[in-house]
């Protein structure tokens, strides 16, 4: 640790940024200089216990036992094995924090510790995940309009925003985080950038590391990038869309097996476990007052839970492998999924309902290829497909109701309700677009 920091001393990085995500997704961070941060990977940074409270707003939400005042201290402790120098930010290096308790353990309400467990957990089973994430985001100019104009995926609107392309490619290269590619979307001034699938925990580091990076880059060139689930509501919103897949010895069990779409039983059982607590998942992954907004029918956010086959209307979209594209590329995507969802958090419930399904040898119903949001409730009602919550009494019930107390744990999952609530109540009777602009620029 203390090679690598005078290393970066001597490449002239003066600081180290330390970030973790709260409750809201929202990246919050310390800053170390460079000299101090062979003592800090020890014993880590002072900071409040109270982020664990707060609200998409900054509100400080007082509640749950032990986050009930003032008092008291974390260690932030920088995860060493991943700071990397930042290419867009050349005077600091970044990496996740670890929150812990004076003691040196884990604090129970450091997600990422909550990430580390259901790994563990995958592991007892016999089990490894590979996740990654899709980051949608708006452009718009420093000064306010759209940064561009004309048809979706268009090669002209890459031309536009030409330096910020290049720049935020090379960064992320130089950052080590992989892309499979970078378009314009179809809603206006949309982009998005895939990152490769890695190990969870190292899915949900790169996501945070991304946003840093395209935050970087995007100011370079006089723009900002919005990353918020719900950019305009009469449009489509920003979908961070999280592809899974598991596999046992190397071997991907949503490809190769005997039954539909190549599906093996227990790869088909991991898609009916993800099915079976989607309200309660979609209630971590997409969990904002803003979410609730962007999972409307015909948006392709999906608003309903079921599965399909490359069906871009699905919750869950199945997308198999073929002799082209071999076994690996065979994974589940979310679509409930955005920015404001603590990616660690999301992977924790994404894995323990998939191992659920796995132990519970669940057998998932056939898959929905048209879209049902044109159907009556009658037709969807019989195919069993139910609307994801859309408000927050259903999506409260949806917290309460499944896996997802026994995965943060009770403490967390207090901070994590106290927390819904207070955005909520700060929701309540204002105009929605006032609350869509509220959470456009906290990502
Ligand atoms: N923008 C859509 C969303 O809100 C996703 C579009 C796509 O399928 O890429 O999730
Ligand atoms: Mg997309």
């Amino acid at each position: 640790m203390r090679q690598t920091a005078e290393r970066l001393a001597e490449d002239g990085v003066v600081g180290l940024i330390v970030a973790w995500a709260d409750n809201n997704g929202i990246p919050r961070s310390r800053t170390i200089p460079i000299e101090q941060v062979p003592l800090a990977a020890e014993r880590g940074v002072g900071v409040s216990p109270l982020f664990a409270v707060f609200d998409t707003h900054d509100g400080i939400t007082y509640g749950p036992p032990g986050l009930s005042t003032p008092s008291g201290d974390v260690r932030l402790v920088p995860v060493a094995e991943r700071i990397v120098r930042l290419a867009g930010q050349p005077g600091f290096a970044w990496a996740p924090g670890r929150q812990m308790n004076a003691d040196g353990s884990c604090w129970p309400y450091d997600q990422r510790g909550v990430l580390e467990r259901q790994v563990e957990a995958a592991a007892r089973a016999g089990l490894e995940f590979r996740a990654g994430y899709e980051l949608e985001f708006r452009l718009s100019r420093e000064d306010g309009p759209l940064a561009v104009a004309g048809p979706s995926y268009s090669p002209r609107l890459m031309l536009e925003v030409d330096g910020f392309a290049a720049q935020v490619m090379g960064d992320l290269r130089a950052n080590g985080v992989e892309i499979g590619q970078l378009h314009a979307e179809y809603g206006p001034a949309q982009f998005e950038l895939n990152i490769a699938p890695a190990d969870p925990v190292t899915a949900a580091d790169l996501q945070l590391l991304t946003r840093q990076t395209v935050h970087a880059a995007a100011r370079a060139h006089g723009l900002r990038a919005c990353f918020a689930p719900l950019t305009d509501g009469a449009r489509v919103g920003n979908g961070w869309h999280l592809h899974t897949s598991v596999t046992r010895d190397g071997v991907n069990l949503l490809s190769g097996g005997d039954g539909p779409h190549g599906l093996t039983a227990d790869g088909a059982a991991y898609l009916a476990g993800l099915l079976r607590d989607l309200p309660s998942i979609a209630a971590i992954t997409a969990p904002s007052v803003a979410s609730l907004l962007r999972l409307r029918p015909g948006f392709f956010s999906s608003a309903y839970a079921f599965w399909g086959v490359e069906n871009r209307e699905a919750a869950l979209r199945f997308v198999p492998s073929t002799d082209l594209l071999g076994a690996a590329h065979a994974n589940v995507e979310l679509k409930p999924s955005d920015a404001s969802a603590n990616p660690y958090l999301s992977l924790a419930v994404v894995i323990a309902a998939g191992l659920a399904g796995i132990a519970d040898g669940l057998v998932p119903p056939p898959p929905v290829q048209e879209d049902p949001g044109p159907w009556t409730d009658e037709r969807r009602a019989a195919a069993g497909i139910h609307r994801l919550p859309a408000t927050f009494e259903e999506q409260h019930a949806a917290l309460n109701g499944g896996l997802a107390r026994a995965v943060l744990g009770e403490e967390l999952f207090g901070a994590f309700t106290v927390v819904r609530a207070a955005d909520h109540a700060w929701a309540q009777g204002r105009p929605v677009d006032e609350v869509i602009a509220a959470h456009l620029w906290r990502y």
